[in-house]
């Protein structure tokens, strides 16, 4: 098993020094829209630079904890993850342009009548990590070499680069199973129930920056592998239909909730939204949201009028509001809502009314999904989600009648990633 050393920390203080880059949806989308090589090789520059200074930042933060957190061993093992990763990657050779790269280059451009026939000056800054490339994506020297097909050098390198990432963001799938083991470890060793406001900020800083890095690695691994659809940028798409999502959301949490409750016991959900509204998002975050939230308002309407209720429960109503800056989804229930006390606990991760569900590694793989409920991750980590592209999440309640949810969506997307250390 892979441990951190001595010398390999040295190097991650050294990383964790230089500040993470943003980036926002817009950039990428900007970027990713008709990736050529040379759009690859320019992306495997910015990213083997940046992702050692996220990991870093992220191993030095989860070494730096309060013992009590910092040695419970699924703490540790998280931090080791961590660490092999970032060892991984700057072990890899970096994308450099080197002799036969430069020749290649020049070859394609002789035989191509619109390229300029001189090489250009391909010197890029070696010094790092500056975590500067990004913003200078579309730079002219690339600019020139669009439209080169096949650069052999170029090909093979970006395809060994898509493969490394793709394997730190396997490593990484278990993550958040493995961190809520360790704050449950934390909980038994300080014989308490809930986490404290620190910890509560650490974990929004540490989820945070893994929905960053995976979806700066998933990304990539998208725009080059595919699938290749129309009005998609790798993961994003740029005419997400929130009326089509918030269908598939509806369906799915009310399969989930007759799947536990039993047959007919999922309240209906009524959807109002003014015509087609299209705009530029990661769908799978908005699905993963709005159903999350469904899945809350389900359950709270279920568990207020009992299971005799069947189809005469309140229904749900789903509201979607279209506004120049916002776009808004309320989701509204009468499922007796919660004291104005309560509200900021059900933010803290792993609060939950449920019946605690087991924390199973293989069933919560890759991204957040949970069961009905019970995980008490729903809230915060759609927070997150909404968070990330400049959106937030809101509840607001009426004790004794129902609750709000607000979930609003930032149109504009060019709000910078959120790294705040
Ligand atoms: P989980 O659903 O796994 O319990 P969440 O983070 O989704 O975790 O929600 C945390 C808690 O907040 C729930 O257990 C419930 O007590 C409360 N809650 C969330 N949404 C609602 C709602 N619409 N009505 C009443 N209580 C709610
Ligand atoms: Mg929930």
């Amino acid at each position: 098993m892979f441990k951190l050393n001595p010398q390999l920390y040295e190097k991650i203080k050294h990383f964790a020094k230089f500040p993470q880059t943003g980036v926002s949806l817009r950039q990428m989308v900007m970027f990713g829209q008709k990736p050529s090589p040379a759009t690859f090789f320019k992306a495997s520059q910015f990213l083997h630079e940046e992702l050692p200074i996220r990991l870093a930042h992220r191993v030095k933060e989860l070494d730096e904890l309060p013992r009590s957190l910092g040695d419970m061993p699924s703490i540790i093992k998280v931090k080791n993850w961590y660490a092999q990763s970032f060892q991984e990657l700057i072990e890899l050779p970096p994308p450099e342009i080197t002799s036969e790269l430069k020749a290649s280059f020049r070859d394609a451009a002789k035989n191509s009548q619109s390229l300029p026939q001189s090489t250009p000056n391909l010197a890029i800054p070696q010094s790092k990590p500056t975590g500067k490339y990004y913003p200078t994506i579309g730079h002219r020297y690339y600019n020139n070499f669009e439209n080169i097909k096949c650069t052999p050098p170029i090909l093979s390198y970006t395809d060994s680069f898509v493969k490394a990432i793709e394997n730190v963001k396997r490593r990484h799938d278990p993550v958040v199973t493995t961190m809520a083991q360790g704050i449950m470890e934390y909980k038994q060793h300080r014989k308490t129930s809930m986490i404290d406001a620190d910890v509560q900020q650490f974990l929004d800083r540490f989820y945070m920056s893994r929905i960053g890095i995976r979806m700066l690695i998933g990304q990539h691994s998208a725009l080059y592998r595919g699938p290749f659809m129309r009005n998609y940028v790798g993961v994003i798409c740029t005419r997400t239909n929130i009326k089509d999502i918030a269908q598939d959301a509806i369906a799915n949490a009310r399969f989930i909730c007759e799947d536990h409750y039993g047959l007919f016991r999922a309240p209906e959900v009524k959807m109002f939204c003014p015509g087609d509204i299209e705009f530029m998002y990661v769908p799978s975050h908005l699905n993963h949201m709005v159903f999350e939230l469904l899945k809350n308002s389900l359950r709270a309407v279920v568990e207020r009028f009992g299971p005799d209720y069947e189809d005469e429960y309140p229904p749900i109503k789903l509201v979607i509001a279209h506004g120049k800056e916002d776009i808004t989804i309320k989701i509204s229930d009468e499922g007796g809502g919660l004291p104005r006390s309560g509200i900021p606990v059900v933010w803290t991760y792993m609060y939950t009314t449920a019946q605690a569900q087991e924390l199973e590694p293989e069933f919560n793989k890759s991204e957040f999904k949970a069961p009905m409920a019970g995980f008490g991750y729903g809230l915060p980590i759609s927070r997150l989600y909404a968070r990330y592209f400049g959106g937030d999440l809101k509840l607001i309640s009426m004790e004794g009648y129902g609750t709000d949810a607000y979930l609003h969506l930032n149109r504009l997307s060019n709000s910078d990633e959120p790294l705040i250390m």
